[in-house]
């Protein structure tokens, strides 16, 4: 399931961006995301020679597509003329409309394969799946009436479960094959999710950034359906190394395109030790939480009350992801063997990684 919720990213207001020709044969394609705060996510389109290459594809539903098919004959084309979708990872809103375009026009669709337990291969597998998250509720602590309310979803969970499979696995340092005209390396960044990847044109000096790097949000890390053992480690990890790419524009799926990009993923390290310094000061104040009351006493932008359904789950998610980090660095460790993980913080004198502690602020919820 997609943790994606942004309570005020784009306001409302604001129209969906029509499809615009970015240059050097890239276009972008906005696509509404029904019901989201978000908004919307931006597929981009790259003019290969004998069709077009996607890069991510929009939520399955009318509305979306029928956005998507409009700005792809703003470009003068249809879904007849895609030969291919890059997935940058497998939540909805990006890989939800592949497997349609698939149908029309035997479009390959690629993914990194740590990104495969997303979806299921058939309905026994999605039940499996859905399963699997009300245990995950369970240990995070949810209350009865949060498991009850994840019942609720299944149907839409279990469908987008059952999205269908992708045809090829993008490998970290492929330069991606069938996109002539663009020499795209694959570079897998995980955190957002287990299988994420980044796209760099190094000659053009662009990185298609997914979920990755985003201006104005912070990117949800989120334990509820990562298989890794610390995503948020491997996520700072995966932070580092691309502020180390050389490009000139980062062109993410959702908000803006981020022009400064060594910044933002300095902004975004910061960030994220305010969050691992402020949950470190939960747990010194008050032992034995769990995780989803760690996640109450935080300060989010709309308050913890203001966070229902999949924006409560994001935000606990996110902070199981940054008590893992607190683990790793030997803050926090959890308490007993229950049901339900608790968690106190450790006696350190002098942490061989320390946080940096800044001024306290709300945070609102990444995609
Ligand atoms: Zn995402
Ligand atoms: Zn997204």
């Amino acid at each position: 399931m997609a943790a994606m919720s942004e309570p005020a990213a784009v306001p409302a207001h604001i129209p969906v961006p029509s499809a615009a020709d970015i240059g050097q044969g890239i276009w972008s394609l906005p696509v509404p995301l029904p019901g989201n705060p978000l908004r919307y996510v931006v597929p981009y389109a790259l003019e290969v020679s004998g069709g077009l290459v996607l890069i991510d594809a929009g939520w399955d539903d009318d509305e979306p597509w029928n956005a998507l098919v409009n700005g792809l004959a703003a470009m003068g084309g249809s879904p007849q003329d895609v030969r291919g979708v890059l997935v940058t990872h497998a939540h909805p809103d990006h890989y939800g409309l592949a497997p349609r375009l698939r149908e029309i026009s035997g479009a390959w669709v690629a993914l990194h394969p740590a990104d495969r337990h997303m979806l299921a291969g058939d309905p026994a597998e999605a039940e499996q799946k859905f399963a699997d998250g009300r245990r995950w509720l369970q240990r995070m602590g949810a209350s009865a009436a949060d498991v009850e309310a994840w019942a609720e979803v299944k149907d839409l969970a279990v469908s987008m479960l059952l999205a269908g499979l992708p045809d090829r696995e993008l490998a970290d340092g492929e330069v991606v094959a069938d996109v002539p005209g663009f020499e795209l390396t694959a570079i897998h960044t995980p955190g957002h999710t287990d299988g994420h990847v980044c796209f760099l044109d190094h000659g053009r000096g662009v990185l298609f950034s997914g979920d990755h790097v985003l201006a104005k949000i912070s990117p949800n890390v989120s334990t509820m359906t990562s298989l890794l053992g610390n995503p948020l480690g491997v996520y700072l990890d995966s932070l580092r190394a691309t502020g180390e790419l050389d490009v000139d524009l980062a062109l993410p799926a959702h908000v803006e395109p981020i022009a400064k990009l060594r910044e933002r993923v300095v902004e975004l390290l910061t960030h994220h030790e305010q969050r691992l310094a402020e949950i470190l000061d939960t747990l010194t104040a008050e032992s034995g939480l769990s995780t989803y009351e760690v996640a109450s006493r935080q300060p989010w932008k709309r308050g913890w009350e203001g966070l229902a359904g999949q924006m409560c789950r994001a935000a606990v998610g996110e902070t199981h992801a940054h008590l893992l980090e607190l683990a790793a660095r030997s803050l926090v460790a959890q308490e007993g063997d229950g049901p339900v993980v608790r968690w106190r913080a450790v006696e350190v004198s002098a942490p061989a990684r320390p946080v940096t502690r800044l001024k306290p602020r709300g945070h609102s919820l990444g995609t």
